[in-house]
């Protein structure tokens, strides 16, 4: 639990937590919807975790309520080679591309690979 209430933010700055927050791991965007609806009808603040590598505190959780950890939306949606796009969900690292399918490599590692 204690990894869910802290970011990369400096020690010293950094946001104090809140103590009585529940993490949430949404699958899919109908599940995020779900948990917003009722976290609107019960007035529960909430808030919004990626990676937690931000500097500024973003994703800690200073209000008692729901903390939605998006660490589950973690899929590749859509990769265009010819147009060198791809799309993502929300918590794709973005690190993992050059393993995930041979189109990929070809776009994205170096020419001796
Ligand atoms: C070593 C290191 C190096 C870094 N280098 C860079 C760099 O080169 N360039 C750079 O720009 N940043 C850098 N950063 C900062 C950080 O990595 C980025 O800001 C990163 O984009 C944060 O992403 P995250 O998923 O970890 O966000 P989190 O820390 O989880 O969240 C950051 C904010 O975004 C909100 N948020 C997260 N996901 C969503 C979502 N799906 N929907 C709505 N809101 C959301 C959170 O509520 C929070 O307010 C670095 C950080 C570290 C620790």
């Amino acid at each position: 639990m204690q990894s869910y209430l802290c970011d990369e933010t400096v020690v010293t700055v950094r946001p104090k937590p809140a103590e009585n927050v529940v993490v949430v791991k949404p699958a899919n965007s109908q599940e995020i919807s779900e948990i917003l609806k009722l976290a609107n009808q019960e007035k529960t603040p909430v808030f919004i975790r990626g990676g937690g590598t931000g500097l500024c505190g973003g994703a800690i959780p200073t209000k008692d309520g729901l903390l939605i950890s998006m660490e589950r939306l973690n899929k590749v949606v859509e990769m265009d080679v010819d147009n060198l796009m791809i799309t993502v969900e929300s918590r794709r690292n973005p690190g993992g591309y050059s393993q995930g399918g041979g189109q990929c490599r070809a776009v994205l590692s170096p020419p001796s690979r």
